[in-house]
């Protein structure tokens, strides 16, 4: 018998309208629930509206966004103030009903516990990460060698995942160096890593010297990276390919809400929205600046903003995450239904050079296109606090392995003419292979030569 193609046949293949249908009529009792919420009742105040009021789609596209990291943060400084807990104002639900409170990684200072679920919700974040298991070939009895940071909220969000799916999990993680991962390899022979992109390209690099095999006789059958944009840039992807010689997908979840992963299509094209009855998102875009609704349209870039459908704890009403993405509405060739994203970057990590907005991961999608002559290490050296970038953009770029010196003049032309194209125009300065150093955590794209607040 031929394997069902969804996790969830229901939901998953509903028409268009249907799903509309579903989507309202949950979207106005999210808001009713969080309309009993003081905090929630006053922004929608604010905005000049009453859950009743919000009757078709296009109602809804006119609130404007409502929360931001910034809000949240207050909001968790006055429920610390008023509550003695800090989780934040929004929370909805009773605080007894809540089992578990994470936040993200790359946080300095006190975090906000943006991942904070009811029973329920840790039921719904299970269902949306298992369509998305189901989508990328994973199945139960899979063992799976977890290689991204332990302690985040990926990871404890995802462990009851896989427990619930049937997996068996290797948590190593990314501190547990590439050593302990290949030898753990070697013992369990996982079918599956997870890890981020750059983690992924660095035991490409690594495996030879440390195991003396290359990175696809390690056998993985299946590579799933998430955390960073890299998978999106086509030659980080091919790299990735040629590395581990098997199938590979990106997948993320911002704010366990908006499930997402890539396809088995031939070139990238995004990542498929996986349960559009539990958030909005890709299809609530605005814009990066005026914070302006943008309409969703084949291929259109913006900011997304998340709405929860289904979330008791901690629900999420206009969120604008700050993900800079660009969604696609046409049919994909694999035949999955839904609109696909593609990330862009974060709107902290917009640059303005000359009036020109570029965001980092084009910029390395220029360089890696030169890749065997640089090695697609590189950093953007920030003098001032961004996004304005005083001309001229500066980059370091590690050149490839036995390169011709004579030769960086007139690939430093052919990299600022292809640059150009995006109407920047950057100053390179060359530096040897492995200088920029190597990661097994998230690649910091920027040298910063201010002094951070
Ligand atoms: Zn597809």
């Amino acid at each position: 018998m031929a394997e069902r193609k969804f996790w969830n046949e229901k939901i998953e293949n509903m028409s268009k309208d249907e799903l509309m249908d579903l989507r309202m009529k949950k979207l106005r009792e999210q808001l009713e629930y969080c309309y009993k919420n003081p905090f929630y009742k006053q922004k929608f105040k604010e905005a000049g509206f009453e859950p009743g009021d919000i009757k078709t789609w296009e109602d809804f596209r006119k609130i404007p966004v409502l929360m931001n990291k910034e809000i949240e943060r207050k909001s968790r400084d006055e429920s610390m103030e008023k509550y003695h807990h800090p989780i934040g104002m929004h929370l909805c639900a009773p605080i007894t009903e809540i089992i578990g409170a994470y936040h993200t990684s790359g946080t300095t200072g006190l975090p906000t516990f943006s991942y904070t679920f009811t029973k329920h919700d840790l039921d719904v974040w299970c269902e949306g990460f298992h369509r998305m298991y189901w989508r990328m070939g994973l199945r139960a009895g899979d063992r799976v060698m977890f290689a991204l940071g332990m302690g985040t909220y990926v990871t404890n969000a995802m462990l009851p995942t896989f427990e619930r799916y049937g997996i068996f999990i290797i948590p190593v993680g990314a501190e547990g160096g590439s050593k302990r991962l290949i030898e753990y390899t070697k013992l369990f022979k996982p079918q599956v890593l997870f890890c981020t992109p750059s983690y992924a390209e660095y035991l490409i690099e690594r495996t030879p010297s440390i195991a003396g095999i290359e990175a696809h006789e390690l056998g993985f059958e299946r590579v799933i990276v998430c955390g960073e944009p890299g998978f999106g840039i086509p030659s980080v992807r091919q790299k990735l390919l040629d590395g581990f010689k098997c199938k590979m997908y990106e997948f993320w979840a911002p704010m366990a809400e908006a499930y997402g992963c890539s396809c088995d299509a031939k070139e990238y094209a995004g990542m498929h929205e996986v349960a559009p009855d539990y958030s909005i998102y890709a299809e609530d875009l605005v814009d990066p600046k005026t914070k302006e609704p943008i309409e969703v349209k084949d291929g259109v870039v913006g900011e997304g903003v998340i709405t929860s459908l289904e979330r008791y704890g901690l629900p999420l009403v206009k969120y604008a995450l700050g993900d800079i993405i660009q969604v696609f509405t046409s049919p994909c060739e694999c035949g999955y239904p839904g609109v696909r994203v593609k990330v862009i970057g974060r709107s902290d990590d917009l640059l303005i050079v000359k009036g020109v907005n570029i965001y980092p991961s084009t910029i390395r999608d220029v360089v890696n296109s030169f890749i065997p002559e640089v090695t697609g290490a590189m950093k953007i050296i920030l003098t001032e606090r961004p996004p304005r970038v005083a001309p001229p953009l500066k980059l370091k770029v590690e050149y490839g392995e036995g390169i011709d010196m004579s030769r960086l003049e007139d690939l430093e032309k052919r990299i600022k003419a292809k640059m150009h194209e995006h109407r920047v125009t950057p100053e390179i300065e060359w530096v040897p292979p492995g200088s920029l150093g190597r990661t097994e955590k998230k690649t910091q794209i920027f040298e910063k030569l201010y002094e951070e607040k």
